[in-house]
């Protein structure tokens, strides 16, 4: 059981959401990524940046499978907006466009990335036990150079997260 922080490489196809309580995206700063809260009357982010209004970005967990083990990982904005095409103002401005009463239900438009097979780059983090995406890629090349690994070398490793596992290779840089 690894109880610090460690990147690793892995394959997974992505299954399905994990659904929540806090809905699919969350309330970003206009400048960078963070999230933002009203401090001093302002919309702030942990950076300070002040924004006028939030952007709504990306944060998705998903389940990943590799054949015997499975794992969830959380997929931060600009991976998701790679894997589904379009962004997640875009993607809520056309829900309130529709009248759709609940922002928070998963809109359909986000399975567009499920079903795929992606040599994932990520950090596991014992502390909130999941697997935070740092990159992918989703070519053939690179999915069979992290399966030749796998093969090929003892350092592939299980990690137990609480019931679920997924094969990994602790290796800073393989994709
Ligand atoms: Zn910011």
């Amino acid at each position: 059981m690894l109880k610090q922080e460690t990147t690793c490489v892995t394959i997974a196809k992505l299954e399905k959401f994990e659904v929540g309580n806090s809905g699919w995206y969350y309330d970003g700063c206009a400048e960078c990524t963070k999230s933002v809260a009203v401090k001093d009357g302002k919309l702030k982010c942990y950076a300070n940046h002040i924004s006028s209004e939030p952007v709504p970005r990306y944060k998705l967990e998903v389940l990943g499978v590799d054949g015997k083990f499975k794992s969830r990982f959380v997929f931060w904005d600009s991976d998701c907006f790679k894997l589904i095409g379009k962004s997640a103002l875009q993607m809520k401005n056309e829900l309130v466009e529709a009248g759709e009463d609940n922002l928070l239900e998963f809109p359909f438009g986000l399975d567009a990335m499920l079903k795929k097979e992606l040599a994932i780059r990520v950090v596991f983090q014992p502390k909130f036990n999941r697997l935070s995406v740092i990159s992918f890629k989703d070519d053939e090349d690179s999915r069979k150079k992290v399966k030749d690994t796998f093969k090929s070398h003892e350092v592939c490793i299980n990690i137990l997260l609480a019931n679920v596992s997924i094969s990994l290779i602790c290796i800073l840089i393989l994709i």
